[in-house]
This record gives C-alpha cells, structure tokens and sequence, in this order.
C-alpha cells in the first residue's frame, strides 16, 4: 500500500490578515484561549469531516493552502496580545498534514509560542508532532501544553476507510506513547464514534485500553456524530462506497438532523466511563482543564 503521508502536488499559498484568533476566557473546549488555523483544507480526507460543511464556505477543502508569510504575521500577532494564554490549533484543519514535514510552519508557530511565553494546545491524527516534543517540552516549562490525538477506531483496517490519508491508528497510539514518555500531558478525542460502524463496546473499550497503555491522561468522547449541508452528502456517498446499505439506515434513523448520536450512546458512556475510571483517565473537561493547568496557576494569575 502506498505511504499514506505521500504527497501528490505541492502546497498553496493564500493572503491573509489574520492567523490568531482574540482573547477568549474560560473557553469550555480544553481552556484554549487563543484559536490559531496556519492552514486552510487538509488532506487527510477524512470522511466524516465536518470542516467541509458549506458553511466555512472552503472550496476545494482537499487541497491543502497554507497562509502567507504566516510566521511572520504570528510573530507580529503573538507580541501585540495584551494577555497571554494558550493558543489551541487543529479545528479547522490537521496543524500535521503532510505538507508540515517540508514547511515546519506549525513547528515555527510552537517555537514563536514558546519565545513569546503562551501556552500551546494542539489537535491532530498524525504522529508527526512527536516531531515537535523537544518544543513543546520548552513550552512547558513556562505554560500549559496539551495534545489531543484524535482516534475513532482501534482498528487500522476501519482507519484506513473512514479517515483514509491520515496515520492508521495504531501510528496514532505510538505517538501517544513517546508524548507521555516525553511529559506532554497527552490524550484522546474519541471523536466522532460513527453509528453503525465504530459504535459498538469491543471498540470504545478497545481505544480506552490502548490509551491507557500507553500513558493517555484523558479521553474526550462522543458518541455519535454531526451531519450538515455538503458534509452529509460527501459522508454518504462515502458509506456507499465503503459500506453499502448503510446511507439507507442513516436515512432512517436521523432524516435530515444536524446531531447524530449512536443509538447506544446510553451503553457505550457507561462502559467508557467504567473503564476509564479504572484506569485512571480523565474524561470530563473541567478536569481536564484544572490538571493541565494546574501547576500554572500561580503564573497564571499574574500573567495570563
Ligand atoms: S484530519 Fe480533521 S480536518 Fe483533516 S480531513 Fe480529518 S476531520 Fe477533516
């Protein structure tokens, strides 16, 4: 099989004013106070990627476009912050596509980052931020680090259909392995659990074990998944392709509804929290929040 990080044609460039979103408090997801996208698109293709819906209106979301000058424009971006904090990537598209292995922009950002005293907290598929430890591990040292693996199946067959370009799984729980060996608090978005395909006990209970093993601090799940515009249709001509029958009984169970929750979403949060008790992992985002940024506490109150 060919090397899913293999690229295919190179990299845009697109103008743009901004790269770094405005301050924001007490922000729910992971306390991430700043919102940075250096690229636009991602080439991971995965099929159920919300980034897609026409609503962010982003042509041609497959090809990658990273924004001009970008380290230049964050570095301006990051000094004129009245407030410091920590600045979350990865929600409109992977910081760790293939093209970041050439470009090192999403390194660059981490470095200007660190240089500039906010704290950092990523999201990605893709083990190449294992790239990146000896950065964040400097980042650490002064501000809160966070890094979220997204995994939605344990199995690398499942992977290489429903999120076909980015690192199977397994990559995935090997790069959990060296960030928690590295002391980079570490864990999983066990998100979106697809109905129908990834929603069953063997699988949730599958990922949480492999997290465990391999020094996840938390899991953030969802049950289900959220459908909308374009995403359904390239979603659904996507279940044809590779489960047929299956856009049948979405049709069925969820019409046309935004929210798509796994009819055993009741089952599989009992399990999940069962087993992630016994283990030890964080599941619940205030806690989550409070341990990473524990021991920055006193320094956030005088910086942040
Ligand atoms: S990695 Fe994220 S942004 Fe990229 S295709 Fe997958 S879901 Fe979409």
């Amino acid at each position: 099989m060919a090397d899913q990080m293999e690229r295919t044609v190179n990299m845009e460039f697109i103008p743009a004013k901004t790269i770094i979103s405005g301050y924001s408090e007490g922000n729910l997801w992971f306390g991430d106070n700043y919102n940075m996208n250096i690229y636009k698109g991602c080439c991971h293709g995965c099929i159920y990627c919300d980034s897609r819906s026409e609503c962010y209106r982003i042509d041609d979301f497959d090809q990658v476009r990273a924004k001009d000058n970008a380290l230049a424009l964050i570095a301006r971006e990051l000094r004129s912050k009245r407030r410091k904090g920590v600045v979350g990537t990865g929600a409109m598209s992977d910081p760790y596509n293939l093209y970041e292995k050439e470009y090192r922009l999403t390194r660059g950002a981490l470095e200007l980052i660190d240089a500039n005293g906010f704290g950092a907290s990523i999201a990605t598929k893709s083990d190449l931020v294992t790239r990146d430890i000896d950065v964040l591990s400097s980042i650490k040292t002064h501000s809160p680090v966070l890094v979220k693996i997204t995994v939605t199946t344990a199995d690398d067959e499942l992977c290489r259909k429903v999120e076909p370009r980015a690192p199977v799984a397994s990559r995935r729980f090997s790069a959990i392995r060296r960030l928690a060996a590295g002391g980079i608090f570490t864990g999983i978005l066990l998100m979106p659990v697809l109905p129908f395909i990834e929603d069953n006990e063997e699988n949730v209970v599958s990922i949480v074990r492999l997290a465990g093993e391999a020094g996840a601090r938390f899991i953030y799940p969802s049950f289900g998944v959220t459908l909308r515009q374009n995403q359904r249709e390239w979603y659904y001509s996507k279940l044809d392709e590779h489960f047929p029958g299956l856009r049948q009984k979405y049709v069925k169970q969820f019409g046309n509804a935004y929210e798509c929750p796994s009819p055993k979403a009741k089952e599989l949060w009992q399990v999940f929290r069962a087993e992630c008790d016994r283990l030890g992992i964080l599941h619940e985002m205030e806690d989550i929040i409070e341990v990473y940024r524990k021991p920055y506490r006193i320094n956030q109150l005088s910086l942040f």
